[in-house]
């Protein structure tokens, strides 16, 4: 199995996080998000593990927020000793809400409203990561007009690239996010922030992709930022106290993906930062890390009940499920890979192949394509989707009016509702 949360029971159920499947389908109906709340603590622990044998002193895992959130997820952050990011008021609000300490915040994207910034003052974010130099004053000018320091780090873009898909590429020159290295504008942005008097900079932020499996893309990132440290010191003797090497550690979404071993790969990020400063005689940085995926993808799984089965001779199958793009668009966005599972047959040989697809009115609307499954399966069955923790909820839409499903949470060998199913009520709320 993909992973240690999944297994076949006697029964031929799919059991998850050692709860039975079906039998949670039947209890909170479908389409239904589950999330391993004890899966979720156990990768949460293998980063600050991590980050405290192998990193600087001060150094934090952030986790990003947009992989996932909702109220619940931000205390258990709390509990966790996390730090988090955010790209957008309503990630703040939600944490604000759950009690979460934002002063561990760190504020992100590449085009923050001056109503943004306000709000994120007035809720006492911690950190903001500036992506240039408009942004650099419109946060000086609300500092100011409070009377306090806000501390910031630069988004710098290192120009590497990571070899994943384009949609979650982000560290090359021409990206949207941030000031490229190569092009001077780091530099530039870097002796400009330095001359307001309402910015403490603390340093430099990048991220360079996401589902990265590549060998040592870490290492050379943090290599690349730590000679632009020493440059910026060197320039305008600025000495960055924190390095934020941004998110983007993969994960397997089917068998034939090999995992990662994060703490390896921290222990070996931790060996580069701190050659690099010896040899570039550099005080060592706080290192912050923003896992979103790694943290929460493979703590989630999608339950779909199956309604028609369609067979065209000769052609294709097709098994429509009662969710589909609105709950989970990454198919349809990235044609990304996911394994399923009919729940209720796991003891059955998986003699037919089959697209599972939504209930949406897209010919693109498709979970996953070419998927084997039992030939008996019919109307009815539970259709299990794994590894949807991430960018699913976070994701989810209300296209055709479709009301977004429930969060359960499965911890201890009980089951919690964090995020109630949405009512055909709340979709008219805003409605006049
Ligand atoms: C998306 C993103 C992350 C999280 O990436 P994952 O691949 O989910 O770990 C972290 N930081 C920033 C700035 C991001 O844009």
């Amino acid at each position: 199995m993909i992973c240690d949360n999944i297994r076949t029971g006697k029964n031929g159920h799919l059991y998850f996080a050692g709860q039975d499947t079906v039998e949670l389908a039947a209890k909170y109906k479908t389409p239904l998000y589950l999330m391993d709340e004890d899966k979720i603590r156990e990768k949460c622990r293998i980063y600050l593990d991590a980050f405290e044998h192998f990193l600087p002193e001060g150094s934090r895992p952030l986790y990003a927020s947009k992989a996932c959130s909702f109220k619940q997820l931000y205390r258990i952050m709390t509990e966790m000793g996390m730090g988090i990011d955010v790209v957008s008021p309503g990630e703040i609000y939600t944490a604000k809400e759950a009690g979460y300490d934002l002063t561990g915040a760190y504020f992100h994207g590449n085009n923050k409203t001056d109503q943004d910034i306000a709000y994120a003052m007035d809720c006492g974010v911690g950190y903001f990561v500036a992506d240039n130099m408009a942004e650099v004053d419109a946060i000086e000018e609300q500092a100011a007009q409070r009377s306090c320091i806000q501390n910031v780090l630069l988004r710098i873009t290192p120009g590497i690239d990571p070899h994943t898909y384009d949609a979650v590429s982000t560290g090359k020159v021409d990206s949207k996010f941030g000031s490229a290295i190569e092009t001077g504008q780091a530099d530039e942005i870097t002796g400009y922030t330095l001359t307001k008097s309402h910015i403490r900079l603390c340093g430099f932020h990048c991220h360079v992709g996401s589902q990265v499996f590549e060998e040592d893309v870490f290492e050379r990132v943090a290599r690349v930022m730590l000679e632009f440290v020493r440059d910026m010191k060197e320039r305008y003797g600025f000495v960055a106290s924190q390095l934020n090497l941004g998110g983007g550690y993969g994960v397997p979404y089917i068998e034939e993906d090999a995992g990662l071993d994060i703490a390896e790969k921290i222990r070996s990020v931790g060996r580069v930062i701190a050659d690099s400063c010896r040899e570039m005689e550099l005080p060592l940085p706080a290192v912050m890390m923003e896992p979103g995926r790694s943290i929460v993808a493979d703590s989630g799984m999608t339950l779909y009940t199956a309604g028609n089965v369609k067979r065209i001779p000769e052609y294709k199958n097709y098994i429509s499920v009662d969710g589909g793009m609105t709950d989970n668009p990454r198919y349809a966005l990235y044609r990304s890979s996911y394994t399923c599972f009919i729940a209720n047959r796991m003891d059955e040989p998986c003699d037919m192949t089959a697209t599972i697809a939504g209930r949406c009115c897209e010919s693109g609307d498709l979970i996953q394509r070419d998927v084997k499954v039992p030939s008996a399966t019919t109307k009815g069955d539970i259709v299990a989707v794994c590894t949807t923790g991430a960018y699913n909820f976070s994701m989810a839409s209300n296209y055709n009016r479709i009301p977004r499903p429930a969060v359960v949470m499965l911890k201890d060998g009980s089951s919690y509702v964090a995020v109630q199913r949405e009512s055909l009520e709340d979709l008219c709320r805003n409605d006049i």
